[in-house]
């Protein structure tokens, strides 16, 4: 299934230390820092095997299917809030008494929800940082007092590499969302500032990766695989991102990136890609509209979009991807038809279109936090509002193109997942749904926040100011239709 250069023999007197992706292989596998992870804890006085919920339910490891409760120490890895369903299933399943961490996205953006299933929560990026030394280390929570390491009391700040000059020598190859290819990743941060984006500042400052390298680690895998993957939260905007793309594609790896931007879509990079091999773009235009766009500061214009397709088709790429969330500040009907528009527009041009709407989640530490579901101060109103803008898409765009659009209810449970604070851990005793969290007090986090007041996820400190994020806050409450 997977060509693994890190595979250890355990030995007596090895601590063991479980590796926990609560989702499936595929997109676990893909995860080029959870990889660095396994490696690095596999090269210390540690063994380290990994856990995915469809290997061995979960419960078992992948490597030498040993029970999780005979490991040490269990580090999860929470990239999405619905994988925290699939976590403590796991953790009461394998009934694993020994020290849980949990690290990932999730755990930078809020920890509290999920606070209660863990001793610890690792705050940041642990490559070139302690941390792993230390958790291997570690023999009771108190080992694991250091910064970055977040042990469910006062506050606790980020810790990142400022340089992305480490690398693995050997990557895993496998069947992975991206297919059986290298990972390369380009870089981490984004220099853009759109309001919605979490990752932006979860992961800033920007940093990339120097393309002699990234060349290097490519002519190690000639002949291994044919395929190069190129990931990074904007992976087009690298400064030399061209290079990269023609040194990649000369060697004769067919390359692909993971996002792409519309207004970086210029003739010569859409060239390269075509030439890797890529035969459909994915886009994000977000919203519907222009206003709404400048609303989300994602300085991308309708023209952009319809530029990008003209030169994409040109060059002989036929199929789109595109990306909209609704339920945005300001946003009315009318923003939510331009969503129609632009994909009509984009038909036009005789390309094959394919759509996906998903209701807007406003994400701690961004401008829009404060922000309630559905961006309607009323939430009941607010619902009904979405419902709508929701009944008009499918009306409209299911007889176009291929559509699906996300549920109300589970973007709701999403929000309450992401903003909430300790109390929510009582939602993981239930199936999830709107009805349970109204019955437990929990749909508060559904609600606007007032800026004066403390928010359960201030007491991280990432690279911000929170009156920055106030003042932006601002500027979208004051816009004027
Ligand atoms: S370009 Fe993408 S990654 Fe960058 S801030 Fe905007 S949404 Fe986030």
């Amino acid at each position: 299934m997977e060509d693994n250069p890190y595979i250890k023999r355990w030995r007596k007197g090895l601590k063991r230390i479980a590796l926990v992706y609560p989702n499936k292989y595929a997109s676990g596998i893909a995860n080029i820092g959870l990889q660095y992870i396994y490696a690095y804890l596999n090269s210390l006085e540690c063994i380290c095997e990994r856990f995915y919920i469809d290997v061995h339910e979960g419960i078992r490891s992948l490597e030498s299917k040993t029970n999780l409760k005979d490991f040490d120490i269990a580090l999860f890895s929470l990239q999405f809030e619905e994988d925290y369903f699939n976590a403590i299933r796991i953790l009461k399943k394998s009934n694993f008494k020994g020290l849980k961490i949990a690290g990932g996205p999730c755990a930078m953006i809020n920890p509290k929800p999920i606070s209660k299933f863990f001793d610890a929560f690792v705050i940041g990026e642990v490559e070139n940082t302690r941390i792993l030394e230390i958790i291997a280390n570690a023999r009771s929570i108190e080992d694991l007092e250091c910064e970055g390491i977040w042990l469910k009391r006062g506050r606790v700040k980020r810790v990142y590499p400022k340089k992305l000059d480490f690398y693995l020598n050997r990557q895993i190859i496998a069947d992975s969302v991206f297919g059986r290819c290298l990972i390369l990743e380009v870089g981490r941060g984004c220099i853009r500032r759109c309001r919605f984006c979490v990752a932006r500042q979860i992961y800033s400052p920007p940093r990339w990766r120097d393309i002699r390298l990234l060349k290097d680690i490519a002519e190690d895998y000639r002949g291994i695989v044919n395929k190069v993957c190129l990931v990074a939260p904007s992976t087009l905007d690298h400064p030399r991102i061209k290079d990269l793309l023609f040194e990649l594609v000369d060697m004769g790896f067919m390359v692909s990136p993971s996002s792409t931007r519309a207004d970086r879509l210029d003739e010569e990079i859409v060239e390269i890609l075509v030439e890797g091999g890529l035969k459909s773009i994915t886009i994000a235009p977000e919203a519907g509209s222009d206003k709404i766009r400048d609303i989300l500061k994602k300085d991308l214009s309708e023209e952009d979009v319809i530029n990008a397709v003209k030169v994409c088709i040109d060059k002989g790429i036929k199929s789109f991807k595109f990306y909209f969330m609704i339920g945005l500040p300001n946003e009315s009907l009318d923003d939510v038809k331009g969503i129609v528009e632009l994909v009509k527009r984009v038909r036009e041009m005789k390309a094959e279109i394919s759509v996906s709407v998903n209701p807007f989640v406003p994400k701690p530490h961004t401008p829009l936090q404060w922000c309630p579901y559905t961006c309607v101060y009323d939430v009941r109103e607010g619902f009904r509002v979405l419902k709508e803008k929701k009944k008009y898409l499918i009306k409209e765009l299911s007889k176009i193109c291929n559509f699906n659009i996300g549920s109300i209810e589970k973007f709701a449970i999403q929000t309450i997942l992401s903003r909430g604070d300790v109390d929510v851990s009582r939602i993981f005793d239930f199936k999830p749904s709107l009805r349970i969290a109204e019955k437990l007090g929990l749909t508060k986090y559904l609600n606007g926040f007032d800026i004066e007041s403390e928010l359960p996820w201030d007491f991280i400190e990432h690279n911000y100011k929170k009156e920055r994020l106030i003042e932006e806050f601002i500027q979208v409450c004051e816009f004027q239709n």
